[in-house]
């Protein structure tokens, strides 16, 4: 009998131990930076300056990394709870207003209120704003984003996230979830593939259509409970 761990698995373990490390990482980094910061003096020698400026890039992408598992709160081990998705979904969206504001990006929400599902908080909403940031990034030069929320026939919990960006080919949309598959010239490559299997942890499913240079919208499917 051989006991082996299943891709799925694996990747539930690392995403539990990235999320507990991550946490405990990022506030030691920050003071690194600041220090850096410091260091940054007017009148330092080009090289010096050059590699504190490599130093402070390196330490924001390992900062991104962490931001694709743990965008904010402690990690939790907890288990599953009744959500309201319509109410999880409003919080996500004031999370990333800020940075859709940056982005010359409007979101506009359709949240249907009284929709519950069993799962955990916390990762829903790193989930949601893995797709919602993506979203965003799509669009360079500014945007919509659609969210809408509501149940469906046949027992899911139906959201929309829909933008106006760059869009995707069949191709590119078959390799969404696989670890590290990113176009973007400083992309994490990780942000699908935690998005993917937090969903599939919740016995949800994700639907993606796309069109090159008109736009994506990401349906992920949550089953409902009463
Ligand atoms: P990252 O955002 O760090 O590149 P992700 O795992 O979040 O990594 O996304 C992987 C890739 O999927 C992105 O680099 C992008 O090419 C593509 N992608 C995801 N969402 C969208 C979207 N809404 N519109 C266009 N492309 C997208
Ligand atoms: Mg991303």
């Amino acid at each position: 009998l051989r006991l082996e761990m299943q891709d799925s698995e694996k990747l539930r373990v690392i995403s539990e131990l990235t999320s507990v490390f991550a946490h405990e990482i990022r506030n030691p980094m920050q003071v690194t930076r600041g220090f850096l910061q410091l260091l940054d003096e007017p009148d330092l020698a080009q090289k010096k300056k050059e590699y504190i400026q490599l130093s402070i890039e390196e330490l924001d992408r390992a900062n991104e990394i962490i931001n694709d598992f743990l965008s904010f709160g402690k990690p939790s081990n907890h288990n599953e709870v009744r959500v309201d998705v319509g109410n999880q979904l409003h919080r996500v969206v004031n999370l990333i207003h800020s940075y859709a504001l940056g982005n010359n990006v409007v979101i506009k929400t359709d949240i249907f209120e009284n929709g519950w599902v069993y799962a955990n908080p916390q990762k829903l909403d790193q989930s949601m704003i893995n797709i919602l940031k993506n979203a965003i990034e799509s669009m360079p030069n500014g945007g919509m984003v659609w969210i809408s929320c509501a149940s469906n026939e046949d027992g899911y919990i139906k959201i929309s996230i829909k933008d106006q960006g760059i869009g995707m080919s069949q191709e590119q949309i078959d390799r969404l979830g696989s670890p590290y598959y990113s176009l973007k010239e400083s992309g994490t490559g990780l942000g699908m593939m935690v998005s993917y299997q937090i969903i599939r942890s919740f016995k949800g499913k994700v639907q993606v259509k796309s069109e090159k240079g008109v736009g994506t919208e990401f349906i992920v499917l949550l089953p409902q409970i009463t």
